[in-house]
């Protein structure tokens, strides 16, 4: 953008040397300076135009989005009672897949667990609550728009399934995220259990005030859920939901909503 202003800069100065020297001109060179001059505003008011565009499309790009997939290391998760897909690696699948949809929407974003590794060093002793506490500082140095933290449930009765999005009570705007993704993944057709956003008291909650949510995207301990979930189709529906959902989320507090 500084190279435009800077280009438009040399127009300006180029159409105040046309007012001098016009009147030594023959009529066939002031019609095209004339246009060349329109041409010149013309590129000038088109500039200011994508200038414009563009400082929105950059002012949405430099908001940051934590992704933060579940367990990892030596902490696979729960597994799938079926396959038994460790949750680590569905979590790891369907949070790289978020990424490149916050990034194809212009956000920018960090993954607090970028590979398969846990975050707590040494597999000693304290290694759940070092991990814990590396993504939490991961947070608090990006300041991001939405902490979004993808998990997968487990209960005892098979039965049960679907996605649910927690929240933390406390926070205003972790609840209003948590509604958002969770009316969108209510809205997937592959959804036959609907569910409310859930209060939930859970560390990756309460471990910062920014709009943070956990997605338990589906039930490994039912076999229709745990069927979708492993499959690239269903986790890459799932990231596109919960994309459409942050982003509701954000363009509503944007527009004052
Ligand atoms: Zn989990």
């Amino acid at each position: 953008m500084r190279r435009f202003f800077r280009a438009s800069g040399g127009k300006f100065v180029r159409i105040a040397a046309y007012n001098i020297c016009m009147k030594k001109l023959s009529a066939k060179h002031r019609i095209l300076l004339a246009c060349g001059a329109v041409a010149a505003a013309l590129a000038f008011t088109v500039g200011m135009c994508v200038y414009a565009l563009a400082r929105t499309a950059s002012g949405i790009s430099r908001m940051t989005i934590v992704i933060d997939a579940g367990h990892g290391g030596i902490d696979g998760g729960v597994v799938g009672r079926k396959t038994g897909t460790k949750e680590s690696d569905i979590n790891l699948s369907v949070s790289r897949l978020l990424q490149t949809e916050f990034e194809e929407a212009g956000f920018l974003v960090v993954q607090t667990r970028p590979t398969e590794a846990g975050l707590y060093g040494a597999a000693t002793a304290g290694y759940k609550k070092r991990d814990m506490q590396r993504r939490a500082e991961i947070i608090h140095e990006n300041a991001p728009a939405a902490v979004i933290s993808v998990h997968q449930n487990f209960f005892p009765v098979s039965s049960r399934r679907g996605a649910q999005v927690f929240f933390r009570e406390t926070n205003e705007l972790s609840h209003t995220l948590a509604c958002s993704i969770q009316t969108a993944l209510n809205e997937m057709p592959e959804c036959v259990e609907r569910s409310e956003a859930l209060k939930g008291d859970y560390y990756m909650l309460n471990c910062n005030d920014y709009p943070s949510v956990i997605v338990e995207c589906g039930f490994l301990s039912n076999a229709a859920d745990e069927a979708l979930l492993v499959t690239r189709e269903y986790q890459k529906r799932l990231a596109e939901v919960i994309c459409r959902g942050t982003i509701a989320f954000l363009a509503a507090g944007a527009t004052g909503d």
